[in-house]
């Protein structure tokens, strides 16, 4: 028998996340992040659910391979661009969407033998300092695409630093939108600046008025797809109308009653405080499953559908639980490390909360141990 952990991915709920960003933007075409392995979800996987966007976004050259092995003949944008010079002619080959953020990769291009002109997404740096052209070396860096054979459209984009900010849309993303619009106002092409925090944020009302210069042409949501809340703890998923594409979950393999001033996991980090004893289930998940090791006691987990509490430390092939609040719970009930369970929903944020991470890094950090199936 295999360990009984498994991820389900339910690519319905990728389709109906989607559907939630189209309602946020209705103008804006959609293209769907699925860089790290669709965030962990598995691309393969995910994809029935991905196909619902406009666009899927990657990051590796094995990526696009694997869409268009998948029969995506759809846009494929490569977020990062080329990393060296002969990527281009798999650019070429799989009709991909590079970004240029940087003059090598224009160097590169100019010496690219091209049979036909690529759609390229120059990137301009609107203050994260991470990928992009400065604001005043735009405009040259255009003109240098422009005059080149291999290129046959320019499209210009940015990414935003602070578009989860706690102040809101317009306070967190205001001075680099200002930098992106006055430093493009003269060039054509479509544009494309919103992640899921801003896609989500944008809706004329809250948006202090950035929202249509936001969503643009094109939205590039990523985590908002898999049913994580971009703007956690500002905004939860359930308050944003998402469901989770991944439920991670377990059984309880052995139960222990532990006597009070009993310790429990490595460290002997918890002890049982209590007059009488406490029953801990112990679950077939640990850090080498991807759940984080860093989780302290009381973070939230389902067993049975019931809300209760990780205890002690996560070892790397289990953790143990809280069994006081489902009582009838015992050797192989069921345990939602994350996702759904029936009515009860475990928000992927809340368990990286507990454990000073985000949503995304846990979905991300899925490991390939863990069987994942599809519905
Ligand atoms: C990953 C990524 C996105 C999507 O980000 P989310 O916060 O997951 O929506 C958008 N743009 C770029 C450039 C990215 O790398």
């Amino acid at each position: 028998m295999p360990r009984p952990i498994s991820a389900r991915i339910d690519t319905g709920a990728i389709r109906d996340n989607l559907a939630v960003a189209r309602r946020h933007a209705p103008d804006s075409r959609l293209m769907v992040a699925a860089k790290a392995d669709a965030y962990g979800h598995g691309l393969r996987a995910a994809f029935p659910g991905l196909m619902a966007a406009d666009g899927i976004a990657v990051l590796d050259l094995h990526e696009a391979q694997t869409l268009r092995d998948l029969d995506w003949r759809g846009p494929i944008l490569l977020i990062e661009g080329t990393f060296e010079p002969r990527d281009y002619e798999i650019c070429s080959r799989l009709h991909l969407w590079p970004v240029i953020h940087c003059t090598e990769q224009i160097d590169a291009l100019a010496a690219h033998k091209a049979r036909e002109g690529l759609r390229v997404f120059l990137k301009m740096n609107s203050g994260m300092n991470r990928l992009g052209f400065a604001p005043q070396a735009l405009g040259s860096a255009w003109a240098r695409l422009d005059a080149l054979t291999q290129v046959d459209e320019i499209s210009l984009m940015t990414h935003l630093a602070c578009a989860d900010a706690a102040g809101g849309l317009a306070q967190g993303v205001g001075s680099a939108l200002t930098l992106f619009e006055s430093f493009t106002a003269h060039l054509p092409g479509e544009r494309t600046v919103a992640n899921s925090a801003a896609t989500l944020r944008a809706d004329a009302a809250a948006s202090g008025g950035v929202g249509a210069a936001v969503q643009a042409d094109w939205m590039r949501a990523g985590v908002l797809a898999y049913g994580a809340s971009p703007s956690h703890p500002h905004e939860t998923a359930t308050g944003w109308g998402l469901r989770p594409a991944m439920t991670l979950f377990s059984q309880i393999i052995a139960v222990q009653d532990v006597a009070p001033g009993g310790r429990v996991g490595y460290g002997g980090t918890f002890e049982h405080s209590g007059s009488g004893p406490l029953r801990v289930g112990i679950v077939a998940c640990g850090y080498a499953d991807g759940y984080p090791r860093h989780a302290p006691t009381g973070t939230p987990v389902l067993v049975d559908g019931v809300r209760t509490r990780t205890l002690g430390r996560v070892s790397m092939d289990m953790l143990a639980v809280d069994l006081t609040p489902a009582p009838q719970a015992g050797y192989g009930s069921r345990v939602t490390l994350w996702g759904v369970d029936g009515a009860q929903v475990l928000s992927i944020d809340d368990v990286a909360a507990s454990a000073g991470t985000i949503g995304y890094e846990l979905m991300c950090a899925l490991a390939p141990r863990v069987p994942r199936t599809v519905v």
